[in-house]
């Protein structure tokens, strides 16, 4: 295959340490019956494995150059190569069931990740590769620092696992970062919030001023007096900062709105 001079812009750090590479997919657990979707496949360092080792492999690439190299390979034949951007890509055009592997370009991992998570039902599992700061967002506990709404929308929907960490002497040009493989697996809720939109919206904006005490920074959606009943019957401190309070806390504080007050989004 052609070496193209990487992209800084679109995240191009290709995979190039072997022992990674095979770490990467002894993880995934690839079946012969699985189909793939493989975000990224650039110039299909995991692409090549994982075509010979399951059913139906999709690959996603924005970058022309590597679709042309990719559908030109006659060992990649099978491989449905898709030239597109995977924040537009129709999702639900992929069978229910998909496994996503993915070494992401660090630029757009929120919102991959979003919507992924909002294509749950067709993605039980997940393999990613991100920064580790990020994995460490995406797993963090209450009461830390990386603890935030990425957190609790990331362990609403599924489980979170730091695999393991991957050194930037890993990737060709190396990131200035560390990184590391992450597995979300999809789960229904532990504790449901009736209304998913009012809990996403109370957690970013509890989040957006974590230094404020909770009863401060929540009076946007309901005033004083009612946001001190839902406290008490939570048994939630008003005085706590939104780090102290769990995903299991928002969710109840959700759950115990009055219903002329569940509007929200
Ligand atoms: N999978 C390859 C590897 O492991 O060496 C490449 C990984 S590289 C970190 C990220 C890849 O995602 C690049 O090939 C880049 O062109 C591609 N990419 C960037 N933005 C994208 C987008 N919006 N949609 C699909 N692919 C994208």
């Amino acid at each position: 295959m052609t070496a193209h001079v990487p992209k800084k812009h679109l995240g191009q750090n290709f995979l190039v340490d072997p022992n990674i590479k095979n770490k990467i997919i002894a993880a995934c657990r690839l079946q012969k019956d699985d189909i793939v979707l493989e975000i990224g496949p650039g110039p299909g360092a995991l692409t090549r494995i994982i075509a010979a080792q399951v059913k139906t492999l999709y690959a996603v690439e924005t970058d022309a150059r590597f679709c042309e190299d990719l559908k030109r390979d006659p060992d990649l034949e099978a491989v449905k190569v898709i030239h597109g951007d995977i924040l537009k890509y129709d999702l639900k055009s992929l069978p229910p069931g998909t496994k996503v592997i993915g070494n992401l370009p660090y630029y757009i991992s929120s919102p991959i990740i979003e919507r992924l998570i909002g294509h749950r039902s067709i993605f039980p599992q997940c393999f990613l590769t991100v920064q580790w700061e990020f994995g460490r967002r995406l797993t963090a506990q209450p009461h830390t620092k990386d603890y935030g709404s990425l957190s609790c929308f990331a362990q609403y929907y599924g489980d979170v696992k730091i695999l393991f960490k991957i050194p930037p002497a890993a990737f060709r040009p190396a990131p200035r970062v560390v990184s590391c493989f992450v597995a979300i697996t999809s789960r229904e809720p532990q504790i449901k919030a009736h209304n998913e939109p009012l809990l996403f919206d109370i957690i970013r904006t509890a989040f957006q001023q974590r230094r404020k005490k909770i009863s401060n920074s929540l009076k946007t959606f309901a005033n004083r007096e009612t946001l001190a009943e839902i406290f008490a019957k939570c048994r939630i401190n008003a005085g706590d900062r939104a780090e102290n309070l769990s995903l299991a806390d928002y969710i109840r504080i959700t759950n115990a709105f009055p219903p002329r007050l569940q509007t929200s989004a």
